[in-house]
């Protein structure tokens, strides 16, 4: 099939997006890697009468090192996190996890900002927002705000970004030597969209973990982070304390049923994760 007819502009800066986005209010939709925005209009599921291309705008790219944050521009994409010799050393889970999102003609197109925006509940990097306590940058009109990455998520497809507003970056918090990571999913081929997957990280103080966190996505709307984790503080990560978080990860999981496996099936999977991926953060 293809799509309606549409009109197209790609904009060179932020502000003639907003008067566009003024302009045409609904009826106008950002085009960022088109990887999940041009299926849907090929499939007619949605028929916007202007595409903005923000390819152009500068502001929206570039990876830096800003204090004691990595800051990663919107339009960074899938393959330039994947191959970044900055993201590998301050933000490696982004490097564990890319690997996983589709193939390499969609990481080659897709950027970091249309992952964050669209929040599909089976996607890998909104998982990996929340457990790196990433802060999502927002900018409108009237200037910029932050949005911590565990309230960004609010429903199916819904974030807390504003109609008005584009995502300008996200900043994560740089790796330190005390940090480790773990990323795993399962997924019924090699770069399908994950049935259940566990984004980890974990502060280390001496031989202990200071501060845990389990990301899970494929689980029900939004990535979700587990209250199980909150049982291993001042424990060291040894294979008793998988063995704790194996067990008690499927309570602290609310998954619903969908194509890819039931709400049971799910909490299994949830629970082998754990497994596999606090396994090798032991290592
Ligand atoms: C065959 C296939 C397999 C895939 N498998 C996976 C997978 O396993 N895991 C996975 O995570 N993804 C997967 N994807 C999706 C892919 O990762 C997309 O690249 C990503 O979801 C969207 O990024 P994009 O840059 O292409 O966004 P686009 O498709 O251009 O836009 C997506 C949405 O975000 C909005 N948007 C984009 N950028 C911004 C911005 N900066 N500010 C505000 N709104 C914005 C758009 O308006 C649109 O609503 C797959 C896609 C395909 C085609």
């Amino acid at each position: 099939m293809k799509p309606h007819d549409f009109d197209y502009v790609r904009p060179t800066e932020l502000d003639q997006v907003f008067d566009l986005i003024e302009r045409h209010g609904d009826d106008a939709r950002i085009l960022a890697g088109g990887q999940s925005l041009m299926p849907t209009l090929n499939m007619r599921l949605s028929a916007p009468a202007l595409l903005i291309d923000i390819n152009r705008i500068d502001a929206l790219k570039g990876l830096s090192v800003e204090g004691d944050m990595l800051r990663i521009g919107a339009l960074t994409r899938h393959v330039e996190l994947e191959h970044s010799p900055e993201v590998a050393r301050h933000a490696p889970l982004l490097t564990k996890a890319i690997r996983h999102v589709a193939h390499p003609a969609v990481r080659n197109r897709g950027t970091i900002g249309g992952s964050l925006s669209l929040a599909d509940p089976a996607a890998e990097l909104p998982a990996c927002a929340l457990a790196l306590g990433a802060t999502l940058v927002l900018r409108g009109r009237d200037g910029q705000r932050r949005v911590p990455a565990n309230t960004f998520f609010v429903d199916l497809y819904e974030t807390a970004r504003g109609e008005k507003e584009v995502l300008e970056a996200v900043e994560v918090p740089l790796a330190t030597s005390s940090d480790r990571f773990g990323f795993g999913e399962l997924a019924r081929r090699h770069g399908d969209f994950a049935m259940v997957g566990l984004a980890a990280a974990a502060r280390m103080a001496g031989g202990t973990i200071e501060r845990l966190r389990l990301a899970f996505f494929g689980i029900g709307n939004v990535p979700v982070l587990s209250s199980a984790a909150d049982l291993a503080a001042g424990r060291p990560l040894d294979a008793d304390l998988v063995e704790v978080l194996r067990g008690a990860v499927g309570e602290t999981l609310d998954p619903t049923d969908n194509l890819q496996a039931s709400a049971a099936m799910k909490k299994h999977l949830a629970s082998v994760l754990v497994g596999r991926v606090l396994g090798d953060m032991m290592e």
